[in-house]
Order: C-alpha cells, then structure tokens, then sequence
C-alpha cells in the first residue's frame, strides 16, 4: 500500500529512513558541489575586496576560501562526507559572522547563506536534517543580532534586512518546501527500491528455474562420455559439456548475487581445516598454472588453526576465485597464497606478478559485471561477477576484501573472516565415530520428482555402487521407509 503524504512525514519523524547506495553517491557528489562553489566565491570576493578595496574582511573571506581548499583534499583523501558537511557549516557561520563584524556588505549573501542552508541539509539527509537546518540559520541569525549589540563598528541595523515578520514566514515557507519535497523524495526512493526487489527476485526465480535443466544437460552429457562413445562424438560432447558447466557457473554466480543482496544468503557454521580447503583449491588449478608456466604455492603459518568453524563452501568460493583470477591474469611469473592469523582473524593474502589493475578501475571492478576492460570478456572469459560475490561473502563473514595492485607490476588481494575455534581432538573423535568402515554397497533411497535429474541422479549413483530405489514423491518415499 502507498503511504500517505501525512503518513510519509510521519514516518520520517520516526526516523523511518531509506537507505541507498545512490543516496551515498549523492549525497557524497553534493558535498563536493558545495565546497568548490564555496570556495571559488570566497576567493572571487576576497581577492577583489583585498586588492581593490583595501578591506580587512576580505583577508578573512581569502583564507576562509583556503580553508575550504583543504577541506576539498582531505574530502578527495577520504574525509567521511557527514563530518566534511559539519566542518563546512562551522567555517561557513564563523565566517560570516566575523565578516559581518567588520563590515556592512556581507549582509545580502548571509542572507542567501541562512536561506539556501537548509534546503541543502534537507537535500544531503532529510526531513530532520532539513529541521536542523532551520535551527542552524536561526542560531546564526541570532549571532547577528548579538553582534548588532557589541561590534564596536558601525552597523547598518539588522532589523532592516531581517523583521521578525519576514523571518517567520520565511521559515514557514522553507518547513513546507522541505515537507513537500522530502515526501516526493521518499516515494521516489520507494518506487526505486520496489523495482530493485522485484529485479532482484525475477532474476532469482530465473536462475533457479535455469539451473535444473542445465544440471540435466550436464548431468546426461557426462553420463554419456562415462561410457563408449566413437572419438567424434565424444569430441563434441566434451563441447557441450564445456559450454553446460560454464552455463551452470553463471547461473550460480547470478544466484549467489541475488540472494546475497537480497539477504537471503546464509552461511554455515562447520567443522573445516583451512589448510585442506587452500590445498584442494590450490591442487584443482594447478594443471592451469602448469600449462602456463607459473609456479602456484601456499605457505599456511603455524598459527592458523589446524580446524574451526566456518563455511567450508563460501571460503572455497572465495579462494577459488582469488587464485583462478591471478592464475588468469599472469602471463608470468608467480601466483602465491599466504594465511596467517591476525587480530582473532584469519587473514588470506593472493599474491601475483601478473598484469596488476590501475588505479581508476580498482573500485570498479567490485561492482557486478564489471572487468578492467571491455575486451577481457572475449580474451580472458568471465562475466565480471567474482569479486562482487567475493566481496559480499567476505563481508557476511565478518571481514573485508582489499586490494593493492598497480598496472603491470602485479596485484595483491587480502581478505580476513572470523572463525570460531574448536577443540581438535573432540573433531578428530567425532569424525572416527561417524566413519563406518564398510564395504557393503550402499542403500539409497533416491526421491525426485523431476524426470530428468531423477534419470542422471539414478545413473550417477549407479555408477557409484549404490544400490538405489527411486520414488517420485514424499509420500511414496515415506511408505518405502515404513
Ligand atoms: P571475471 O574474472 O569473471 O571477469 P571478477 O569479478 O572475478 O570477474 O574480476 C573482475 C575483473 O577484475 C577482471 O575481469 C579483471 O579485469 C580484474 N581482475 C581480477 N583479479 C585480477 C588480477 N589478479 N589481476 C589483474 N586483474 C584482475
């Protein structure tokens, strides 16, 4: 149901907020707007009114417009957009005010300042930022009538620019604009975020519904070759299981993606070594490495626990991604894995000396779908969707993914995850109680509905040794148990 504009305002009140990657950018993209317009006023009224006019003010304007430069750097190096914003409001009122103290003319752009104030705090959070604004220019405005009463200058009165009338109906006018504009503002953001849910949950719904006829496809083809086919064929049902598998990854990828910004991934807890986990990933790409000519090595510090809790899935997903991709993009060289423990983490560094990432695609490509360069698709393969999915499992994990690269002298990806430690000998018990050794075929009960992955499914567990009874459904299922 739509809210209400009352119900919208309401709710804003309560601090019922939306937030959005966009809003983050624009919030970020206004602050910058406003400094560089901030500062190239301050030094387009200083340096005249120094230089023309001999007027001490303008010393005060000039180095308020250096401020406001090095205010834009630190912003450039990182300063958080929310204290850039508040540092800019201090300077900005101090400044005003002291040039107000010295001289008449500052009068008509505080004024603009005291009016365009708070729209811009509307804009960059809201309705109660809006709110604080109104606050702010009012604290301001009373700054000059104190000045008004103690600067030992002349003074053109206030009172002519500002009456008490004006002024309120002035605030009355910015509480509405900012009321209208915030609840468009917040339908605005609904309607987004409506549309991003149901991207979200078509692509969802479609690469779950891919995904079983692509695991028949699969499934049969490797069925096939597991028996005697002529050379030819088998040639092209190596194709086509090729294509299948890389089918069935993107899916996967797409899936993963879906669900993880959506939410709806969870991780498991389990029983893992680390050590095994790098060693199966490290042993599963070295046949590339080897046709590449590149060495492929892990060096696991004594302090990584031997086992502990933890995805064993998600972290082989991630490290095979890591090592698949350096392995892809080193034509020579080295690719290296270092763990170590640090900080109650386990850190995971991959190493390479392969063609490195410059500095302008190094944040692009955590984005879904996006490669250093449209041509990598056609000569490296892939989709793009890796380090975005990495990036987000690493996070569900606790850590966070980094990298340090620079073009052509190679690229290091770190990552770190939490992990619960766990008493070795308990696991080691536990898992020779568990292991029945035996060398009777087993007994399967195989139940699935599906036509074609109970066919592939009854093959492969055949193929296993398993002795197998098969039913379409639960309850005949359960009548075969009975
Ligand atoms: P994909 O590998 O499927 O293209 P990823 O999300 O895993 O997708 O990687 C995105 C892009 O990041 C790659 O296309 C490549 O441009 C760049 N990249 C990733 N890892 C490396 C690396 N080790 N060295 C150089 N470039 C890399």
């Amino acid at each position: 149901m739509k809210a209400s504009l009352l119900e919208s305002l309401l709710g804003r009140l309560l601090n019922h907020r939306v937030y959005t990657k966009n809003r983050n950018l624009f919030q970020a993209r206004l602050v910058a707007a406003v400094l560089v317009i901030a500062s190239v006023t301050a030094f387009a009224t200083g340096i005249p009114l120094i230089l023309m006019l001999g007027d001490p003010s303008g010393f005060v304007t000039f180095g308020f417009g250096i401020f406001l430069l090095i205010l834009l750097i630190a912003f450039r190096l990182g300063l958080e957009t929310s204290i850039c914003f508040v540092i800019l409001e201090i300077s900005t009122g101090i400044h005003f005010l002291l040039c107000r103290a010295m001289q008449d003319r500052i009068d008509w752009p505080l004024a603009v300042w005291l009016t365009i104030f708070p729209i811009l705090r509307l804009l960059y959070g809201g309705f109660r930022h809006g709110l604080f604004g109104i606050g702010y220019s009012f604290l301001l405005g009373i700054g000059m009538y104190l000045l008004e009463s103690y600067s030992p200058f002349e003074r053109v009165p206030v009172s002519e620019i500002l009456s008490f009338e004006r002024g309120v109906s002035f605030m009355i006018a910015i509480f509405i604009i900012t009321a209208v504009f915030n609840a468009l503002r917040m339908e605005a953001m609904s309607q987004a975020e409506q549309a991003a849910n149901a991207r979200t949950l078509f692509l969802a719904n479609m690469s779950h519904e891919l995904r079983t006829p692509m695991n028949g496809v699969i499934g049969i083809t490797e069925l096939i070759l597991s028996g005697s086919v002529p050379d030819e064929i088998r040639n092209q049902l190596a194709l086509v299981h090729r294509s299948g598998s890389q089918m069935l990854v993107l899916i996967n990828n797409i899936l993963d993606l879906t669900r993880l910004e959506s939410m709806k991934l969870t991780l498991e807890s389990l029983p893992i070594s680390i050590k095994d986990i790098i060693e199966d990933v490290i042993a599963l790409l070295k046949p590339t490495a080897d046709q590449k000519q590149i060495t492929l090595s892990a060096e696991i510090e004594s302090t990584v626990p031997d086992v502990c809790l933890a995805d064993p899935l998600r972290l082989k997903q991630i490290i095979t991604n890591l090592i698949g991709n350096a392995v892809k993009f080193t034509p020579n060289g080295y690719v290296t894995l270092k763990a170590q423990k640090l900080n109650e983490k386990i850190q995971i560094q991959i190493i390479d000396t392969g063609i490195g990432i410059s500095e302008e695609v190094r944040e692009r490509i955590f984005f879904p779908f996006e490669q250093a360069d449209v041509s990598f698709t056609r000569r490296y393969g892939g989709s793009g969707l890796g380090l975005a999915i990495s990036q987000r499992l690493v996070a569900l994990m606790g850590g966070k993914l980094s990298l340090r690269s620079n073009e052509g002298n190679g690229s290091i990806f770190s990552f770190d995850f939490e992990f619960t430690p766990i008493n070795t000998e308990l696991v080691n018990k536990k898992n020779s109680i568990e292991k029945p050794e035996t060398n009777n075929p087993k007994k399967v009960l195989l139940v699935e509905d599906n036509d074609v992955n109970l066919f592939v499914a009854l093959g492969m567990l055949k193929r296993c040794g398993c002795k197998v009874e098969s039913r379409s459904n639960g309850k005949e299922a359960l009548e075969v148990v009975q």
